[in-house]
């Protein structure tokens, strides 16, 4: 995988749980700090980035209604986690110079700007990094469809999912030593097979607009960086 990937505007989706670091729950400031600075890097090489942050370290609206609340309330507590998630991640990048603004898919006007496609577009042409936040605004949905869904729309070359591993697996690598990692792998197969990669919906829509996915570790220093400089490993969904 030596000299592939060199994306000029790329779709970074993180879970809220990259965020929560060693204590379990929540946000880690020295954690964001660090994604940040991965963020950061890549921004300097002139590449245009898009974020979405999930809220699944603050809460989940399938675990709220599993405990009895009303499912699409649950759905906007999740949507709002990730706002705060985002404004966590921009008070990060804007720390150490990176320009940052914070869309959110429900309008709260004195916290975010409202999500505008052509205003946001501009942002990404000024080199600005676009957090979507409030996932697509619609309960029933996940952050990672509404990454796939921001990505298709700011057409982004690419989606980058940054995970705990470096890659997709035939089976968890962290419970079976001898799973194996896919260099690349369809998107059929990762719905047929379950792989855990996105839920079924995000994969459907990046398969039909042929997004490709790129699964790779964010604990790796300088993994970002490293796949849009062609090194590395990782996934490549296609
Ligand atoms: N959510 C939603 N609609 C969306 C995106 C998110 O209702 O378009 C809610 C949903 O309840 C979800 C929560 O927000 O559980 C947090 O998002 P997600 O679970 O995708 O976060 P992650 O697992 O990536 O941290």
């Amino acid at each position: 995988s030596v000299q592939e990937p060199t994306y000029k505007r790329v779709m970074l989706k993180i879970s809220g749980e990259a965020l929560m670091g060693p204590q379990g729950y929540g946000l880690h400031p020295p954690t964001v700090e660090r994604i940040a600075n991965e963020v950061k890097s890549v921004r300097d090489m002139g590449v245009e980035i898009c974020m979405v942050i999930g809220g699944g370290n603050i809460f989940r609206g399938l675990a709220g209604s599993a405990q009895g609340m009303e499912r699409t309330t649950a759905d906007y507590m999740g949507m709002l986690a990730t706002v705060m998630n985002a404004l966590a991640m921009q008070s990060s990048l804007e720390e150490i110079g990176v320009f940052t603004r914070v869309i959110s898919a429900i309008r709260m006007d004195e916290v975010a700007e409202p999500y505008i496609r052509r205003r946001a577009v501009r942002h990404l042409e000024k080199k600005r990094v676009c957090i979507f936040a409030a996932g697509t605004g619609n309960p029933y949905f996940t952050t990672d469809t509404a990454a796939t869904l921001r990505a298709n729309e700011m057409a982004c070359e690419a989606i980058f999912k940054g995970t705990k591993v470096d890659g997709v697996y035939d089976k968890d690598p962290m419970k079976h030593d001898d799973a194996k990692r896919y260099d690349t792998v369809t998107y059929d197969e990762v719905l047929a097979k379950h792989l855990n990669v996105m839920d079924a919906s995000a994969i459907a829509l990046a398969r039909d607009n042929r997004k490709p996915i790129i699964v790779f570790s964010l604990d790796e220093p300088g993994g970002f960086r490293g796949i849009l400089s062609g090194q590395g490993t990782y996934t490549k969904v296609q």
